[in-house]
């Protein structure tokens, strides 16, 4: 059994949010582990969340709007 994609997750743009990725990739040593962006910052709408080891793009699993937003200097 493989796993399910999970559903597509939406974000607005120019927002920070609490982002979870999984790596997707059997050939990486990341394989089957979550990581958790926040905060992740959304830019146009598209999040990315790169591997740091086999430099894939990872599966969003989940965004959560962070509330409040955090301050930037
Ligand atoms: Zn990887």
């Amino acid at each position: 059994m493989s796993t399910p994609p999970p559903p597509p997750v939406t974000f607005e743009p120019a927002l920070y949010y609490d982002v979870t990725a999984r790596d997707d990739n059997p050939d990486c040593e990341n394989y089957g582990q979550t990581f958790e962006v926040n905060p992740c910052y959304s830019n146009g709408g598209q999040v990315v969340i790169q591997c740091g080891r086999c430099r894939r793009n990872m599966t969003i699993l989940s965004g959560t709007l962070l509330d409040p937003q955090p301050e930037v200097s």
